[in-house]
């Protein structure tokens, strides 16, 4: 692994599409939402800072932990809380579509 080079980072999703089944997100600027309407179940997407992990948000109340969404009316999507991944340690916040990172992007020299 080059620590040297940064990974690229998504700054904002470009579509909402809706899914009916675990089908993995074809692109990194794709969120994935699985099961329509209120019944949504997840948000799955794959990982802004281009570690290529998918990962899914839950959004029933009956497990934790949980994430709430909201849609605008242009079908943007706003997550809270703020998103941490275990795998890579991404942290971030998702609101109309833009990815907010809590970490400072890796300085460029
Ligand atoms: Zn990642």
């Amino acid at each position: 692994m080059d620590l040297a080079v940064p990974p690229r980072r998504t700054q904002s999703f470009s579509r909402v599409l809706d899914v009916d089944s675990f089908s993995r997100p074809r692109s990194q600027r794709h969120l994935l939402v699985v099961g329509s309407g209120p019944s949504a179940k997840w948000v799955r997407f794959l990982c802004p800072c281009g570690c290529g992990s998918v990962l899914a948000l839950n959004l029933m109340k009956s497990y934790l932990p949980r994430w709430t969404m909201m849609r605008d009316p242009k079908n943007r999507l706003t997550v809270h809380p703020s998103v941490h991944s275990t795998t890579c340690g991404a942290h971030f916040f998702i609101r109309s579509n833009r990815v907010e990172w809590c970490s400072p992007a890796t300085p460029s020299r």
